[in-house]
């Protein structure tokens, strides 16, 4: 049965915006020794908007952005609206339907169009070769200010790359100094690169960051961190982050995040409000005095 504290507890946190989906997880709060973060959506807004665009002179520019267009608006991905938003505005592409599009979730996507195959995504999946063969510095230097890059692959060569910018959210830094205050570690998981999990790690103040995670990586980040601080919670709103969510002995979603998060998660923030994780940790620490 629920103890009048733990009702009372739950009924103050719907108050402030926090929706517990039982007790026990506002009692398993005050054990909550570190929290694993996603990036994206979470300690971001997740609306990244487009930077930089760079075609290699030697390629049609129109071409490979009426393919890039199509493409990417057949993927759901944050990154890919933004893409297909960007170059509706700034270029004059009408959007033809590609034949069917692939997205390698934690890559990218590929697709054939007009007898040219492409490939849309992260450096990784592309091999060392085409990473050289590319800019290098200039987007290792788009990297190192926080900005994520994609690159354009056709045929087996990357002939372009696009950096989009996502901005961290105006309440993050309060919300992880406030844990860190309460004595708790925090951690980003992304799948974003090292030097742009860096750049944002440094923004928000995060205590640690793992770069170039795949939903199955959050996962096993989450088991190594339960092994370390025994109770542990994850935030997060993708579809990518449910794993990690099921996994934590606390999963968080935030109110905006996707349905397979809310469904997921034990504790939803109805209003994207970081701050208020550290709320529900004093309310439930504050509750586990009153039941002692
Ligand atoms: P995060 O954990 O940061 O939300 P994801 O796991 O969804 O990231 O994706 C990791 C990386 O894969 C992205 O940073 C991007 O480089 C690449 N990627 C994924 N989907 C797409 C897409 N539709 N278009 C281009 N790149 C993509
Ligand atoms: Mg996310």
């Amino acid at each position: 049965s629920i103890m009048p504290a733990t009702l009372s507890g739950i009924s103050n946190g719907a108050r402030k915006g926090i929706l517990f989906k039982g007790g026990v997880h506002l009692e398993n709060l005050h054990k909550v020794k570190a929290i694993a973060f996603d990036k994206t959506g979470t300690l971001t807004k997740g609306k990244p908007e487009v930077t930089n665009l760079v075609i290699r002179s030697d390629q049609r520019k129109d071409e490979v952005l009426t393919a890039v267009a199509a493409i990417e608006n057949q993927s759901n991905h944050p990154l890919a609206q933004a893409i297909v938003m960007y170059i509706k505005n700034n270029y004059d592409v009408a959007l033809t339907s590609p034949e069917a599009v692939e997205d390698i979730p934690g890559f990218g996507v590929q697709s054939t169009l007009n007898g040219a195959d492409w490939k849309i995504g992260k450096a990784e999946w592309f091999g060392e070769h085409t990473l050289e063969s590319f800019q290098e510095s200039v987007t290792d230097r788009l990297s190192q200010e926080g900005k994520t890059v994609v690159f354009i692959e056709k045929n087996g060569t990357v002939i372009g790359f696009i950096a989009l910018k996502d901005t961290v959210r105006k309440e993050t830094e309060e919300a992880i100094e406030q844990l860190k205050k309460a004595g708790i570690t925090t951690i980003m998981l992304t799948g974003d690169s090292e030097s742009t999990a860096k750049a944002i790690a440094a923004e928000t103040n995060v205590d640690h960051y793992v770069a170039r995670c795949l939903p199955e990586t959050k996962v096993t980040e989450l088991k190594k961190l339960l092994k370390q601080y025994g109770t542990v919670a994850m935030v997060g709103d993708g579809i990518n982050d449910a794993p990690a969510l099921a996994t934590a002995s606390v999963g968080i979603a935030m109110g905006e995040g996707t349905d397979v998060a809310l469904e997921t998660a034990d504790v939803v923030l109805m209003k994207n409000d970081l701050p208020r994780i550290a709320e529900a940790i004093r309310l439930s620490r504050r509750m586990k005095r009153i039941v002692k």
